[in-house]
């Protein structure tokens, strides 16, 4: 459905013409396998490992629709999928590029996996040119980073870093999870593969574990044969959870992208208040790309992602999150429901104290995944949370 918008093509794409049985949602096809066509290679077998059930067909062909690729492939979670699609481009002696700040479970699988598997990693800062330029080798393979940073809410030099990772010969891999195709379409911008943990906005109602990766044909055709291989391959019922979720991702992220700056703005000057992380308020650092990334040339807004900096103690921070009745204080985000938590004590508890004050991120920081209930109750929520501690 090229020519229609992507709010329509949200709620339409991919599903089959005609209709399996006419119905009008495509079904759960609840069997491991099918039968045998003539002729048949093996990775186009029928079977839910090989990812070519009629619920990955469906979810693949919503997903290349919703972002500008021409194949995708879903996973087992977010982590699969963007393993797998390491892997696909590197290999033993290789190295791959990436920025610093990093999901926790990425910097993990970095730090212990890709050079157990003898995968060199450059981490550059994704605004300085001339790092990427120096620490790029003949041996440099792939060139990895994320649209919206974890949890100080950095935008780096995306049009740049897809354009070095083009002039090179490097596969650019970027996961998209936190901005969403709502705010930004990362194949429109020169990248070759978005990644996405689907966990998160893509499903949006915080029931299952999913990851998705899209790009060209010629690239998912080998990331599909490392999932294939791999094993990390989407089961069945959640592939048709997930593409349930993705029908009101345009009403979802809407409504975050609005709350979200809502929020910010009534939380940044605050008394107790040392820092408001958005990209959406003026005071960021990367408010002018921001904006003209993902509002401008995308069309949306500044995502549901914030984080604050407590003025005060850790204990402080901890009777803040303590007094905030709406938000559940849990790990993840992405979902309808508002959740806060301590990035020292979550997503970042891996990482060594200094490595973490490295990072911009103080043990008072708390990050807030917005959800879908009233902005005014929420606001009212955190106002009174803050008034508690003094
Ligand atoms: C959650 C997350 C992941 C990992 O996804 P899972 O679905 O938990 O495997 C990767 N990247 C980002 C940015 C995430 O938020």
């Amino acid at each position: 459905m090229p020519d229609h918008t992507l709010d329509t093509r949200l709620v339409h794409a991919g599903e089959p013409w005609p209709r399996v049985e006419g119905a009008v949602v495509t079904p759960v096809f609840q069997t491991a396998m099918y039968l045998s066509r003539p002729g048949e290679a093996y990775h186009e077998q029928g079977y839910i490992r090989l990812s070519t059930t009629p619920n990955h067909r469906v979810l693949a062909d919503k997903l290349c629709a919703i972002e500008g690729g021409e194949a995708a492939i879903t996973t087992s979670s977010g982590m699969a999928a963007l393993t797998s699609a390491i892997l696909a481009f590197a290999g033993s002696g290789d190295r791959v590029m990436t920025q610093r700040a990093l999901y926790g479970g990425t910097h993990g699988f970095f730090e212990s996996e890709l050079k157990a598997f003898g995968i060199g990693v450059d981490a550059v800062d994704p605004n300085d040119p001339a790092d990427w330029k120096r620490k790029l080798t003949p041996r440099t393979r792939v060139l990895y980073c994320e649209t919206i940073t974890n949890p100080t809410m950095a935008v780096g030099d995306l049009p740049g870093l897809a354009a070095f990772a083009m002039e090179n010969e490097l596969v650019s891999i970027i996961d998209n999870t936190f901005a969403t195709p709502i705010n930004f379409r990362p194949i429109e911008h020169g990248f070759d593969i978005s990644v996405h943990s689907a966990t998160k906005y893509l499903n949006g109602h915080t029931d299952i574990v999913a990851g998705c990766a899209i790009g060209s044909e010629e690239h998912i055709a080998r990331v599909k044969h490392r999932v294939d291989h791999l094993g990390g391959c989407l089961d069945p019922h959640a592939a048709f959870l997930l593409h349930r979720g993705m029908r009101t991702l345009a009403l979802r992220v809407g409504r975050q992208n609005e709350s979200a700056l809502a929020l910010a703005r009534a939380l940044e000057g605050r008394s107790r208040v040392a820092t408001v992380n958005y990209p959406g308020l003026e005071s960021h650092a990367d408010h002018v790309r921001a904006r003209r990334l993902f509002v401008e040339q995308s069309g949306g807004g500044f995502g549901g992602m914030l984080s604050i900096e407590i003025d005060g103690s850790v204990e402080d921070t901890m009777a803040f999150i303590a007094a905030l009745s709406i938000p559940l204080k849990a790990p993840s985000l992405g979902g309808v429901e508002t959740l806060v938590g301590r990035p020292a004590a979550t997503s970042h508890a891996a990482l060594e104290p200094n490595e973490r004050r490295a990072l911009g991120i103080p043990d008072t920081m708390v990050r807030i995944s917005t959800g879908i209930e009233d902005v005014e109750d929420l606001k009212a929520d955190f106002v009174q949370a803050l008034e508690r501690i003094g």
